[in-house]
């Protein structure tokens, strides 16, 4: 096993710095306490030199070949699990999260890894499409046209509170953005340093032992806006990959537009994940429906994007019964500790506006433990009317907490559907007759949300091919992408159009031998 110990320094490309500069530390969420090592706040030198290799070394990385880009991130992979305890023992100190769901999303961050590594491999992903060349048509001659998607260059990331493996220095917006044949520069979350710095030198680490070019990653840490505004504004930049806040996916996405030359930034910002119970799944399952949404909204104390903060059900048969089932499961539960003080912050004072609201009823609240960060979670009931009232009642309260809204006819729950804003999911409850008397439910929701969920719960994102982890805005900045699941890679990419061009100067993907042996659209048919 590699005993590799956490500096507090900067990777600048294969370069370790320290600096000067004022330093922080991390916090273990469970008695507030300072961890050892103080990590540097990375210096606008530092960024720049950054952000300068990663555009040098763009072109070679880019020169790469689909093999070779795979055999980097597949040694990504293994380089993080050759961290063994040292990785999870130092995340467990930094987030709180059991071993447990650490070796699991270590588990998830490696798939995730391969499963790009096998799709750059396959090589279809770069959409190629070609017209030939038609000479002789009338009244004009079609020239020769292709098309395939190429890298956007240097992209800056943001590392995730929540999943400080998943989310993170190697998660989903780096393994894809690699995966395009971007150079990466993260700006690490400053709530796990140590974890970030772990996981940024087992990169490096394969990247030597791939012979990548140095520049490919970076990693840049600090706890000032100031880190990753330098990022997001630098000129070399081409594009932002984000999970956290609204607050801070916002700014980002603002401050990208204010640059002379705007890039795209791919913010997820969070959701309510609103769940509809229809009337005759309502009746016949209503304590085990409420018992699925306790355990789904208490997953990882609730700290998930994807928890079922809202949920929308009829006031008829059944109703006692969901209430009971989700209060029984919520007051026997413990939630457990919260990631860092200031999310921790958040959630209380999100609770607050609901228990001091005279119209709300305090369904139930669970217990607490005795750490530092601990939360109990809480479920509160609102009739539609008094909900409809204060559009805040349907902002997120990230952590454990769910709202229960009552309606008291069709046309109510449709409306409730009608007034969302965009979210990452929508769940349906529903029996075969529920589906058909609400199927204007359907439609309504399909353009709200980025993954529809029939008698599931939104918790539990899996990363295939298929999965859609998006939605339209406040969700995302970007509602036509996902960041979850192979689609991910055509974030950081972009299509570019050959024409008239000599086979010998055309890229790979495009010669007229398919060369890749890859799925192409020419002359309007897919063939391989
Ligand atoms: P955050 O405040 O959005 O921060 C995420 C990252 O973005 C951090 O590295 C932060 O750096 C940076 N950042 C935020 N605002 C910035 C700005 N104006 N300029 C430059 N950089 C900026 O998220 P968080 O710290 O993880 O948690 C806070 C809240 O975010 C939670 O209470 C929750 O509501 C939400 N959240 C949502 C999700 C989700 O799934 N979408 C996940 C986690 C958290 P600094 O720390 O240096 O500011």
């Amino acid at each position: 096993m590699t005993m590799i110990a956490v500096k507090g320094n900067q990777l600048i490309g294969n370069t370790e710095s320290g600096s000067d500069s004022a330093s922080f530390e991390a916090f273990n969420p469970k008695d507030g306490q300072p961890l050892p090592v103080s990590f540097f706040e990375a210096t606008s030198q530092q960024i720049d030199a950054a952000i300068q290799l990663a555009e040098k070394a763009f072109p070679a990385y880019k020169g790469k070949t689909n093999e070779q880009r795979a055999e980097f991130l597949e040694q990504i992979a293994e380089e993080i699990l050759l961290l063994g305890d040292t990785l999870i023992k130092r995340a467990m100190l930094e987030t709180a999260l059991p071993e447990g769901r650490l070796t699991g999303e270590r588990g998830r961050t490696m798939n995730q890894l391969k499963l790009f590594a096998s799709v750059v491999r396959e090589g279809s992903w770069v959409d190629a499409r070609i017209d030939r060349a038609i000479p002789d048509r009338a009244p004009v001659p079609r020239q020769d046209i292709r098309q395939m998607l190429q890298p956007l260059g240097p992209v800056g990331i943001f590392g995730a509170s929540n999943f400080p493996l998943a989310f993170s220095v190697a998660g989903g917006d780096t393994a894809s953005a690699l995966a395009t044949g971007c150079t990466v520069v993260v700006k690490g979350h400053p709530a796990h340093p140590g974890t970030s710095e772990l996981v940024g030198k087992a990169i490096l680490e394969a990247a030597r032992k791939t012979k990548m070019p140095e520049g490919v990653f970076s990693l840049v840490q600090g706890r000032t806006n100031e880190v990753g505004a330098h990022i997001v504004k630098h000129p070399l930049i081409q594009a932002v990959g984000f999970t956290g806040s609204f607050k801070g996916g916002k700014a980002l996405f603002d401050m990208a537009n204010q640059r002379p030359v705007s890039i795209p930034v791919f913010a997820e910002m969070g959701s309510v994940n609103p769940v509809f119970v229809l009337p005759e799944a309502l009746s016949q399952r209503g304590v085990a429906i409420g018992q699925g949404l306790a355990a789904s909204l208490t997953l990882g104390v609730g700290q998930f994007c994807t928890c079922p903060g809202l949920i929308f059900l009829p006031d008829s048969a059944g109703k006692e019964d969901l209430q009971a089932g989700l209060a029984t499961a919520i007051r026997e539960g413990i939630a457990g500790t919260m990631l860092t003080s200031g999310i921790r912050k958040a959630f209380t004072a999100g609770i607050k506006v609901f228990k001091n609201n005279l119209n709300f009823e305090m369904l139930a609240v669970g217990k607490t433990d005795e750490t530092a960060n601990s939360v109990s979670a809480h479920v509160f009931g609102v009739p539609y009317q008094q909900f409809k009232e204060n559009p805040s009642f349907s902002e997120e309260v990230f952590g454990p907490s769910g709202l229960l809204v009552y309606t008291d006819s069709k046309e109510q729950l449709m409306a409730a559907a009608g007034n969302l804003e965009g979210h990452l999911t929508a769940t349906i409850h529903g029996t075969p007759t529920d589906l058909q008397n609400h199927s204007n439910l359907l439609d309504i929701l399909e353009r709200k949300v980025g993954r529809l969920i029939i008698n599931g719960y939104p918790t539990g994102v899996e990363v295939c091919h298929a999965m859609v982890h998006g939605g339209p805005f406040p969700a995302t900045t970007a509602p036509q992408t996902t960041s979850v699941g192979t689609n991910a890679i055509k974030r950081f990419a972009r299509p570019v159009c050959y024409q008239s061009f000599p086979n010998s100067h055309l890229p790979p993907a495009l010669k007229e031998e398919n060369p890749l042996k890859i799925w192409r659209l020419t002359n309007g048919e897919w063939a391989k």
